[in-house]
């Protein structure tokens, strides 16, 4: 499902961000991408998202090599992958429903579907009650819940989550874990990056770890290592 070949980004300034990165992951997956602060996490996510260009390697989603994909192949690219980070980033000045709807104008669904698939996002995530409320009046887990919705309303065959709890208290961090691991049991792969050792030590799943931009340790069912600290 995701491919990643000798990947290697190198950023305007010299900083490596990814050094010759080789992965599979499989469909229906849950891998923890993990490692210390500027090992690379990031950059893997946005290599994903083709946010970022390649300095050296491919990048294969289902098959097909995205690493070429240009402007004009992004919307396909969206419709295939749902993205959640740290802080968020709703849209201001839309409620919580129109954030999630907006997601799925932008890829031309009909007013029905948008009608259909809304509400039932926002009931899986519990805020159905919220859907009035703006994100300025949402708290922390409410706009993390929110950005999940809008993230798999497409429902994309893949989930990318950067730091998807780094904002949020423990409890809170568990509901949106507990989100996580229920959308990927519905069959959706998803790929988090984190830093947070005990939900990584907890939930068993496939661990990568990183470390200068390498991938220095790949393990199923593993925990977070005191080497990835370093
Ligand atoms: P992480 O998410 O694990 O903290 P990143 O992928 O953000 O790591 O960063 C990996 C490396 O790439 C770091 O050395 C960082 O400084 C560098 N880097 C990240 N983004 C940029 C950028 N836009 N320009 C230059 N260097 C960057
Ligand atoms: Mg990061």
């Amino acid at each position: 499902m995701i491919k990643i070949v000798n990947a290697t980004k190198i950023y305007e300034n010299g900083s490596r961000g990814v050094q010759d990165v080789t992965l599979t992951i499989d469909k229906g997956e849950f891998a923890f991408i993990v490692g210390s602060s500027g090992s690379g996490k990031s950059t893997l996510i946005k290599i994903l998202l083709r946010e970022l260009d390649l300095t050296e390697g491919e990048v294969f989603i289902n098959n097909e090599d995205i690493t070429f994909f240009g402007k004009k192949e992004i919307p396909f690219l969206r419709r295939k992958m749902g993205v959640v980070f740290q802080d968020f980033r709703l849209l201001p000045n839309k409620t919580v429903y129109e954030n999630v709807s907006f997601a799925m104008q932008i890829t031309d669904a009909s007013s029905r579907e948008i009608r259909r698939n809304v509400p039932m996002v926002l009931s899986m995530v519990g805020l159905q009650k919220k859907s009035k409320a703006y994100p300025n009046q949402l708290s922390g887990g409410e706009q993390q819940r929110c950005a999940l919705a809008r993230a798999i309303v497409n429902n994309p065959p893949i989930l990318l989550c950067d730091e998807p709890t780094g904002n949020l208290d423990p409890d809170t961090a568990w509901d949106i874990m507990n989100l996580l691991d229920e959308i990927n049991s519905r069959g959706t792969t998803v790929v988090m990056a984190t830093h947070a050792w005990d939900i990584v030590d907890a939930m068993k799943k496939r661990v990568i770890a990183m470390k200068n931009g390498f991938v220095v340790r790949d393990v199923e069912r593993g925990g977070y290592s005191n080497d990835d600290y370093a």
